[in-house]
């Protein structure tokens, strides 16, 4: 392609996002296509001649349109929210434009300067001490693998490090809550400690961990010849945003040794506003803190930030050093591939760094105060309209509740009317909820984030809820 082409189609391209952004709101929320019906839309062979890149632009909407569930709609309130805003459309261009691979500092030294300068805005926006240095990963399930194999070799004196899963140790025990992240399961198995060796800590009535099973849980691995490695405390978990109670957490990690690890994916941007840091109080105790500014934040997936209190350790774990990598430069700078996993990486400070600007430390403040005020909004309406009940404490933006009508009683005919109402509201269209199970009972769960959701939103989803709720009983 020469660069007039690329010029004009690029701007083609960039008013057709602008217009997208402008009319996603009049889409169906939840894409209506059956399995395999884009798919049957496309080529299954591939183009022997070039020249015909129009084509694919002429598609966007008659063909992957369709396919499309929108995140960016108002009345997105399914997951949490996958935020993206027009800044860090932006920078992707540049940082595409720029085909900047990061892996050292001298491959491109501005790309890890920005991400130190950026990821140290961030900690000083969620009010994380100095002692803690970050760097941007892919995703939180990357962090917190990271996080595990950081343990991993503390605890075990860099003996997997040398010799891998045969050493002769005792196994090492990992702790989470019975509302911790899949992820973290995964991360257990990646980083090798075996799924007997996850031990999953119940939670109480408002779903966060209970500090005392804890206890009680390392006191018998401890008496079983184990050695306890790391406890994931979670910060807003993803069914309830429940708050372990991280000082405590951490009283207990400091006396049995464990690496506590912090998983606030959605909640680390509700620490831009100081009033709600109360949620994380004992966080500078931690050894590593996740969370994703591309839930809540703005800057477009991927950007997962990672804090940790020792870099020298996580480079320790991470750093291979073969010779081909080795530059005169190495004992002065970071070079962030010994940060984490993958070798090469992203110019993904860039989209963090347009976001901040553009919006400022106010502007997002304003935000989150908006969906948290929505969500207690929707919470009240919940507690004070009959049939309607409320599972779990609402700190931050997601309500978990349900619709129980008068003289149901019998368990599995409540999850069938609840999972009728959640298909009701997402077939019609308008918006989109994810029902999720807690202990057993199913639930709806509404999360609220998205960059344009207003009141107005949040108000028509409950009388579309409510409609719902009456269609499936007649
Ligand atoms: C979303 C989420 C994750 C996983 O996020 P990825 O970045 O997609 O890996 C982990 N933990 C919690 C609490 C989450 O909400």
């Amino acid at each position: 392609m020469d660069s007039d082409t690329f010029r004009k189609l690029g701007h083609e391209l960039v008013d057709w996002v602008a217009d997208y952004r402008d009319r996603v709101e009049g889409l169906p929320v939840m894409s209506r296509v059956r399995p395999g019906e884009i798919r049957a839309r496309l080529p299954s062979e591939p183009p022997l001649q070039g020249g015909r890149l129009p084509e694919a632009i002429a598609a966007l909407d008659p063909v992957l349109l369709p396919g499309i569930t929108h995140w960016t709609h108002p009345s997105f309130f399914a997951y949490f929210p996958s935020n993206t805003s027009r800044a860090s459309i932006l920078a992707d261009l540049v940082c595409a434009g720029l085909g900047v691979q990061g892996m050292s500092w001298q491959t491109s030294p501005a790309a890890t300067e920005l991400e130190e300068v950026v990821i140290d805005w961030l900690r000083q926006m969620v009010g994380l001490p100095d002692a803690f240095t970050g760097v941007i990963h892919d995703t939180a399930s990357t962090s917190t693998l990271t996080a595990l194999l950081c343990a991993r070799e503390r605890t075990g004196g860099f003996c997997q490090n040398r010799e891998g899963l045969q050493g002769g140790e005792p196994p090492l025990v990992v702790y989470a809550s019975d509302q911790g992240h899949s992820s973290i399961e995964k991360d257990v198995l990646l980083a090798g400690f075996g799924k007997r060796h996850l031990r999953i800590v119940p939670t109480d009535r408002a779903h966060a961990m209970r500090v005392d099973a804890l206890g009680e849980a390392v006191e018998a691995d401890l008496a079983a010849g184990l050695r306890p490695c790391a406890v994931v405390a979670t910060v807003g978990t993803t069914g309830t945003t429940a708050l372990d109670p991280v000082a405590a957490i951490a009283g207990m990690a400091r006396r049995h040794a464990l690496w506590l690890h912090v998983d606030a994916a959605l909640a680390g941007t509700a620490m831009v506003v100081p009033e709600y840091r109360w949620m994380w109080r004992g966080i500078e105790e931690a050894d590593s803190i996740v969370f994703n500014p591309h839930k809540w934040m703005g800057p477009g997936f991927d950007l997962s930030a990672y804090f940790v209190r020792d870099p020298q350790h996580l480079v320790r774990v991470m750093s291979t050093n073969p010779s081909y990598l080795r530059t005169a430069q190495d004992g002065e700078v970071r070079n962030l591939r010994d940060w984490g996993i993958p070798l090469g990486r992203r110019f993904r400070a860039l989209k963090l760094w347009f976001h901040l600007l553009d919006e400022g430390v106010e502007g997002m403040r304003a935000r989150v105060r908006r969906d948290v005020e929505n969500a207690r909004w929707f919470a009240d309406r919940v507690d004070g309209t009959a049939g309607w009940e409320r599972l779990a404490p609402v700190p931050l933006q997601t309500v978990t509740f349900r619709h129980v009508p008068e003289g149901f009683s019998d368990e599995a005919a409540i999850a069938a009317h609840n999972l009728d109402i959640s298909r009701r509201v997402n077939e019609g269209g308008r918006a989109y909820l994810t029902p999720s199970l807690l202990k057993g009972r199913q639930t709806l769960r509404v999360s609220i984030g998205a960059e344009t959701t207003e009141r107005r939103h949040v108000e028509a989803l409950w009388q579309e809820l409510q409609e719902a709720a009456r269609a499936g009983r007649g």
